[in-house]
């Protein structure tokens, strides 16, 4: 789970990360008033779950209240659109006035779960700033790399490693020592996936702050901290992602045009390279998963029917628990209820009851071409895209 710049940066501060002065606006004039009570020099920066806002003009520097007003009124109740999000963007319900940073240098630090390592591993570069995935593209030994071993937890030298590799000089690297270990406590008592610093900034009289935060919770571990789940703000997410987890479907929005519906999420990592191995791109990752009734893969059928740039739905159940008839059924009941012309299925069944299901999508009204195994089904799916 996301949260917002100005909520990640209440949690760091919290925890003695030190970031700038600032208060949240939701309206013009009380983004005016932020900027007067914070001295008139202020960057007004609109709160969405993304990043890229810099370049997409949803962060600016301004230097009165008039200036902050003006900017706020912009931004608010529109949509901004960064490379981060989708064409339609996300809507922009508040900005964050900050008293503005003298800055001399954008640093990078991050700390993330790393499945490699598995455990969590510090990232560090002195390139921050906006063109940070430029930099990791095509300079990565910019990137500093430190793996934390989870039973030790962050060693001092660690934390030292890092500040020395910024380049940082005596009071700063004690501060910048002290900032890595408030981080990483942040990290491991909040269950993050991730914390980003970018840029962690040193200022023009020397000093080290978090200009920008981004924190990600683990959806998992949400249930320990209910405080952080009430910060949960369904605006910022896809339309369809948020109405597949209601249904209890793990659902995760690509780009491509086949739908895919899987039970299982290694079945459905392998139908998805089937589906690109057939030079077409899957337009999304789906696990209905082992339990699913008739209710859940209809509502599933109808979220890929009505997903816009789906031109076909490629189907892959391996029935144990999950019955192929229940899946035929429930493929039926979504068509039937789905309001969108048809689109071509392709189907693959195999397991519990699986010669039921097929008898019943032959006999449906459905345009299904059933197959027999993956290969049939790249072939297909092919064909038809
Ligand atoms: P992002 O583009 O969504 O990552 O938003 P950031 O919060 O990182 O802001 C983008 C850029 O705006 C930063 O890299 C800085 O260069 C600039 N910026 C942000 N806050 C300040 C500030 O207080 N003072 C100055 N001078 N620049 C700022
Ligand atoms: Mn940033």
């Amino acid at each position: 789970m996301k949260v917002h710049e100005y909520q990640a940066k209440k949690v760091l501060s919290g925890y003695g990360v030190p970031v700038p002065k600032g208060m949240v606006a939701s309206t013009p004039p009380e983004a005016a008033a932020a900027a007067k009570e914070l001295g008139g020099k202020v960057v007004v920066k609109a709160q969405v779950h993304a990043g890229g806002r810099g370049k997409a003009g949803g962060v600016k520097v301004v230097s009165s209240p008039g200036e902050a007003e003006s900017f706020a009124a912009s931004i608010l109740g529109k949509n901004l659109v960064t490379i981060q999000t989708g064409p339609e963007g996300v809507p922009v319900r508040k900005v964050l006035v900050e008293q503005a940073s003298q800055i001399e240098r954008e640093l990078y630090l991050a700390m993330l779960v790393d499945g490699g390592t598995k455990g969590i591993v510090i990232m560090a570069s002195e390139a921050g700033g906006m063109e940070i995935e430029e930099v990791a593209a095509r300079t990565p030994e910019k990137i500093l790399r430190v793996k934390i071993d989870p039973a030790l937890g962050l060693q001092p030298f660690q934390a030292r490693k890092v500040a020395y590799f910024l380049n940082l000089k005596d009071d700063q690297v004690r501060a910048a020592t002290k900032l890595v270990s408030s981080v990483y406590q942040t990290f491991v008592e909040n269950d993050a996936s991730l914390v980003e610093i970018n840029p962690l900034v040193v200022t023009k009289d020397g000093s080290v702050l978090a200009v920008d935060a981004k924190l990600n919770i683990e959806d998992d571990a949400l249930f320990r901290h209910p405080a952080l789940k009430e910060l949960h703000d369904p605006e910022q997410e896809e339309a369809i992602e948020v109405r597949a987890r209601q249904a209890g479907l793990s659902y995760v929005q690509l780009d491509g045009n086949v739908g895919c519906m899987v039970n299982g999420a290694g079945l459905a990592m392998a139908t998805m390279d089937v589906t690109v191995a057939a030079g077409a791109r899957p337009a999304n990752f789906l696990d209905v998963g082992g339990g699913a009734d008739e209710a859940k893969v209809a509502e599933a059928t109808r979220i890929l029917l009505q997903s816009p740039g789906v031109d076909a739905i490629l189907v892959n159940i391996f029935g144990g628990i999950l019955r192929c008839d229940v899946v035929a059924r429930g493929l039926m009941m979504g068509a039937e209820s789905a309001g969108r012309n048809l689109l071509p299925m392709v189907v693959r069944m195999l397991g519990t009851n699986a010669e039921e299901g097929r008898k019943l999508l032959e006999g449906s009204s459905l345009d299904v071409t059933l197959v027999n195994n993956l290969a049939e089904a790249a072939a297909a799916v092919k064909k038809i895209v």
